[in-house]
């Protein structure tokens, strides 16, 4: 049967702000997203019956209906219209979980977009963005990726110029943090100052490295409070970050560098102070598809 190879990459919160909760008890978010090439790989084969099966490198991950891929197929077919096929779906995990890098989000957009491939088109852009919000408020922008202006949950995109090639440092702490909780959080203390946006904005399309990495701000982190988070971040500074954000709900941290070989220094000197780091490089898609088969 036919079948595609992508990988799924993860991303980062340049921005992270919160403009206010709405009636239905999401908040109403405004954040700059950019792509980096920290990739998850996400092989996806057409059945010609009925039936979700995945499978995982890592034992941490649900393969039942709760795994991000699973709601994306089962979803596909539905909207769709398909009902004499399936899918097998085999998932190895490189983003770390729990860390506010969207990495079940990119494996689950992934889906969407190889579904859609193999079954010959039967979705618009626009239907496949809608049906990812319909999953979860991380899928739209992993379906697109790149630097974009997010709102709403995160299912309004706008692109953005893109952020200035550079080399990202990425830290997971070994403590890890749901996101509901990340959020409750938030909802319990005082409304932080937000993030400039507009400043963001205006430093990637001057190509500005450094006014990006001054302005990465992100009202979570107060929330999450994890000492972790703190201590990564100064310690990406004083290893020659231009500037250090937690991103997402956490609790991964990154680092922004001009040179990869300092990334490079870096990320071995924290390797042994937190549970992974990576070096990565902005990307301008979520996915790409590496090989086709079947
Ligand atoms: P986000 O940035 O969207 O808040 P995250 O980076 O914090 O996400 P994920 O890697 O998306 O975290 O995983 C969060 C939870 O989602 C995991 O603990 C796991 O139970 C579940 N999950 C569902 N599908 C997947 C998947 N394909 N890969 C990893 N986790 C998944």
């Amino acid at each position: 049967m036919p079948s595609i190879t992508l990988s799924a990459a993860a991303k980062l919160n340049l921005t992270l702000g919160i403009e206010g909760r709405r009636a239905d008890g999401y908040h109403e978010m405004k954040m700059v997203m950019q792509s980096v090439d920290l990739c998850d790989t996400v092989a996806v084969e057409l059945t010609g019956a009925p039936g979700i099966s995945i499978r995982c490198d890592d034992p941490a991950v649900p393969c039942d209906g709760r795994n991000l891929c699973h709601k994306a197929a089962q979803r596909f077919f539905e909207v769709a219209d398909i009902r004499g096929a399936g899918a097998v779906i085999s998932i190895r995990k490189v983003i770390p979980m729990q860390a506010g890098l969207a990495g079940g989000s990119a494996d689950g957009a992934a889906v969407l977009a190889a579904l859609n491939e193999l079954t010959g088109s039967p979705l618009e852009k626009a239907q496949l963005l809608l049906l990812a919000a319909s999953i979860g408020a991380d899928l739209p922008f992993c379906l697109t990726g790149g630097t974009r202006l997010a709102g709403g949950i995160g299912e309004k995109l706008a692109a953005l110029p893109p952020l200035p090639d550079c080399a990202v440092v990425i830290a997971k702490p070994e403590e890890g943090m749901p996101t509901a909780t990340c959020f409750a959080r938030y909802d319990a203390i005082a409304a932080p100052a937000q993030p400039d946006h507009g400043g963001m904005c205006a430093a990637l399309a001057a190509g500005d490295l450094r006014g990006v990495a001054k302005r990465l701000c992100n009202v979570l982190e107060p929330a999450a409070d994890l000492d972790c988070v703190e201590l990564l971040k100064r310690r990406l500074r004083e290893l020659g970050a231009l500037g250090a954000c937690m991103t997402g709900s956490g609790t991964a941290v990154f680092g922004l560098f001009e040179r990869p070989d300092e990334a490079r220094a870096c990320a071995d000197a924290l390797a042994g102070e937190c549970r992974v780091a990576f070096v990565a490089r902005p990307c301008p898609t979520g996915w790409r598809v590496t090989a086709h088969g079947g």
